[in-house]
């Protein structure tokens, strides 16, 4: 008998480790469970070979096509990041129907067309094409949340949000002070700002969103969601999370930091960082070492290179700038030979999976990038909410909120203040947090609600569990695929 082909799912992807690694992830997980054969597509533009590295290591059912690169030269070279992507997906839309054209006419079809949270622009090459079209949203829900009301938010304001008189009060979430919505809609000004209110409406040509949460972090949220989906002002959701790294099997290639925190005490250890772009100012950095070493807490901290200018430099282009250099040299004189007993200084890449899985590890100081947030929740690790840039205050706002609970932090009295540019948190400030978490009254209580969510994490995943369910039900839709045209509008 002919038996038909595996179906087959596109999967793109924008750069960055965060969000190549869930995509890769992913689709790996549709290959291996699920019966898919799968394609990424990835961007020429703005990719390194270290955030790409996921994908040279996938099953031989998924493979990678990556979109030619075209120019940004046009683009004034202090552009926003985002304002670079938006114009990458953009201009390889062309690319991008090509590729999805000739996918069609091939024996496997296209089952589906995911996109990650920054490229639903391609979701109108897909509808084009009439195939069935998600969101795969690796961040919170919350963010999905805020970033689907930017175009309301635009309409009916004229102020930068920041100064908004109330906090913004939407469906099943914690209230979000101007200051803490997104920060690329902190500035009317900027020409990142119109494309963020079209990333808002171009989400809602999805006909789902699979989102990378899980109900013991974002319960009111999906419930609120859930309902204005059944009304249809919203495209279903499908929490599909903690969808997650598990910890490598391979002891052979044990990282250094890993033996380090063999000989540490169980609970003892804060973990710092900043995901795989986050930097400090010099000045800040200093502060960071200078509070740590004060903290008397052990530490392993992954220490990028400083940037005076962007809290994102270390995501693209900038590494070559300090090539041969080695980021520790920018610590304090001395400072990594006086905490040598107490902390560990690792540059630029970590195994964090495996570090926030270790029993040493009793906190974590981190940037609230999502896929840190769900991993430190999965290992039941409490934090200090650090936010930098993008939507992690969104995220900063729901895991230190009273309903999650699983972090420490406090907006900065400078409500002005947009992602910690020009602001340092001081020595003193960053001692006492680290002493909280790690030995304190509200680490304890943060320690336990952080307890509690790694149970629901495990809830979530187990077998015949939501995550399962989920899974299930958007994959259905794939398998035998029910076009409709027509689109969720905005309302
Ligand atoms: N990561 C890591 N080691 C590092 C820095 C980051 O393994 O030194 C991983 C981390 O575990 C997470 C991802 O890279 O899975 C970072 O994603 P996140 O959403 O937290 O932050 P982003 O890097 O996108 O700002």
């Amino acid at each position: 008998p002919v038996h038909a082909p595996a179906p087959h799912v596109v999967l793109l992807t924008s750069p960055g480790a965060g969000h190549v690694l869930p995509v890769a992830e992913f689709a790996t997980r549709l290959a291996a469970d699920h019966g898919f054969t799968a394609t990424i597509v990835t961007y020429t533009n703005l990719s390194s070979p270290a955030h790409n590295s996921p994908l040279a290591s996938l099953p031989p059912c998924v493979s990678v096509a990556a979109l030619p690169e075209v120019p940004l030269d046009d683009l004034p070279a202090d552009a926003h990041v985002l304002t670079r992507i938006f114009t990458v997906v953009n201009r390889t839309l062309p690319h991008l129907r090509d590729l999805l054209r000739s996918l069609l006419d091939s024996p496997s079809g296209v089952a589906a067309f995911l996109t990650d949270m920054l490229c639903p622009a391609a979701l109108a090459v897909a509808r084009e094409l009439r195939v069935p079209r998600y969101v795969f949203y690796t961040s919170s829900l919350i963010s999905l949340v805020s970033l689907l009301y930017t175009p309301e938010l635009a309409r009916t304001t004229t102020c930068e949000c920041r100064y908004l008189p109330e906090p913004v009060v939407l469906p099943g979430c914690v209230p979000l002070h101007g200051a803490d919505l997104v920060e690329p809609v902190q500035n009317r000004s900027d020409p990142v700002y119109p494309l963020m209110v079209d990333l808002g409406i171009n989400y809602l040509l999805a006909d789902g969103f699979i989102v990378n949460t899980f109900d013991a972090m974002e319960h009111e949220t999906l419930v609120a969601f859930k309902e204005l989906s059944d009304r249809g002002v919203y495209p279903p959701v499908y929490a599909v999370g903690p969808f997650i790294r598990s910890v490598s099997a391979d002891a052979g290639c044990k990282h250094s930091c890993l033996r380090w925190l063999d000989e540490q005490p169980e609970g003892s250890v804060l973990y710092v960082s900043f995901g795989s772009g986050g930097s400090l100012s010099m000045e800040q950095t200093a502060e960071l070492a200078a509070g740590l070493e004060a903290s008397e807490q052990k530490f392993l901290w992954v220490v990028h290179f400083p940037s005076d200018k962007d809290r994102s430099a270390g995501y693209f282009g900038t590494s070559a700038d300090h090539a041969g250099n080695d980021p520790l040299s920018y610590l304090p004189d001395g400072f990594v030979e006086r905490t040598s007993g107490t902390g560990l200084a690792v540059p630029l890449w970590a195994p964090q999976v495996e570090i926030l899985n270790h029993p040493a590890v009793g906190g974590f100081l981190s940037h609230c990038g999502w896929n840190s947030a769900l991993e430190s929740a999965a290992a039941g690790v409490p934090m200090v909410a650090w936010p930098l840039f993008a939507e992690q205050r969104v995220n900063a706002v729901l895991v230190s909120s009273d309903r999650v609970g699983l972090a420490l932090w406090e907006r900065p009295s400078s409500a002005t203040s947009v992602d910690n540019d020009g602001v340092v948190v001081p020595r003193g400030e960053v001692a006492e947090l680290a002493r909280e978490l790690m030995v304190g009254k509200k680490g304890a209580l943060a320690r336990k609600k952080a307890g509690q969510v790694r149970d629901g994490a495990e809830m979530a995943l187990a077998p015949g569990g939501p995550q399962r369910r989920a899974l299930a039900a958007v994959i259905s839709k794939w398998k035998a695929p029910v076009m409709t045209d027509d689109n969720h509008q905005p309302h």
